[in-house]
């Protein structure tokens, strides 16, 4: 029954990564809490179980894409114990670092084989079949869930053992964060000197400040027409979510005794645009908070 998939959160980013499993040809039964994404799943030709213990019955891999840590783990606790033993269980959540451990324990403990499996990409990657997954596992169980991540996915990296895959997705998301506000107060500085914002973009995206922030997702409008600066910083990559990723790497860096001083300071800064209300707009649109600009008015 290796090719039943059990899918539980089928969400913004679970939903279609349910549906490319069956575009591939695997049999998935779905499970999620909220009537709205179990009916547009079915629409996806998953087959939607009513609860989590009858999605995952009969799978030989069992896939969980949820909001957070505590959520996963209870989840992990309700359907780890029905599973035979040498199931695959992957989480492609992002979460913290002592959940992940606790789930990689707990399936060990059931003599399952597990991945801690996160993504990066987004809805449009998740839609478009080309995420990219972090594993942390033991290298027989990525093995395993590689015929499955290449379903959704284009780039697979075994990063190491349990808690691998989760350590780079927080590390990678700091840097992101961190990157998109350095990029934002070059943008902010450069206006008050009356330098253009283009002939900023042309000189750093081909000198020592270049970064994706910069180049693919340049948070002022104009220079890269794509980004989400030029559709009124619609998501994208909600301001919200890039605080939780921040919020995750700041607990994983105090647990690890780690000094993350601009980790830190991201973290505020992204606190204060959800004090705004902003926490719904794309991540980049830090640019506006910080420079003072009303929402929806930064210019080219
Ligand atoms: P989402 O909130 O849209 O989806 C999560 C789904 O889980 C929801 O549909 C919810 O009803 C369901 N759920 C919650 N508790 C449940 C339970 N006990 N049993 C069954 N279903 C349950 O979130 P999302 O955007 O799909 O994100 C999922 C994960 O992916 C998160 O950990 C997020 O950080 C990560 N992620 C998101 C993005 C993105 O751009 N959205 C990118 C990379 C990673």
């Amino acid at each position: 029954m290796a090719d039943v998939v059990g899918f539980i959160g089928l969400g913004n980013m679970g939903g279609p990564m349910a549906r490319n499993l069956v575009a591939a040809g695997f049999t998935v039964r779905g499970f999620d809490m909220v009537p709205a994404a179990r009916s547009a799943a079915t629409e996806g030709g998953v087959t939607v179980a009513e609860t989590a213990a009858e999605a995952v019955h009969g799978a030989g891999t069992v896939i969980t894409m949820l909001p957070s840590g505590p959520i996963m783990l209870s989840v992990w606790k309700e359907v780890l114990p029905l599973l035979p033993p040498g199931t695959l269980i992957i989480d492609c959540s992002t979460v913290d670092i002592e959940s992940c451990r606790a789930a990689h324990a707990l399936a060990a403990d059931h003599g399952l084989a597990a991945l801690d499996a996160p993504v990066s990409g987004g809805v449009g990657g998740a839609t478009a079949g080309t995420l990219t997954f972090m594993a942390g596992g033991s290298v027989e169980a990525f093995g395993r869930a590689l015929p499955v991540l290449q379903a959704m996915g284009k780039n697979m990296t075994h990063c190491g053992d349990a808690g691998a895959g989760q350590a780079a997705k927080i590390c990678n998301n700091m840097i992101l964060g961190i990157s998109m506000i350095a990029v934002s107060e070059a943008f902010g500085l450069a206006d008050r000197l009356g330098l253009s914002r283009q002939a900023l973009f042309d000189v750093a995206s081909k000198s020592s400040g270049q970064c994706w922030s910069l180049t693919s997702y340049c948070p002022v409008p104009g220079p890269v027409p794509a980004s989400p600066a030029n559709n009124h910083y619609k998501p994208g990559f909600a301001a919200a979510l890039m605080l939780k990723d921040l919020r995750l790497s700041q607990a994983a860096a105090e647990g690890a005794g780690a000094e993350t001083p601009l980790g830190q300071a991201a973290t505020a800064i992204y606190e204060r645009m959800e004090t705004m209300g902003l926490g719904g707009r794309d991540f980049s649109a830090v640019f506006e908070m910080l420079t003072g600009a009303a929402p929806g008015t930064a210019t080219a």
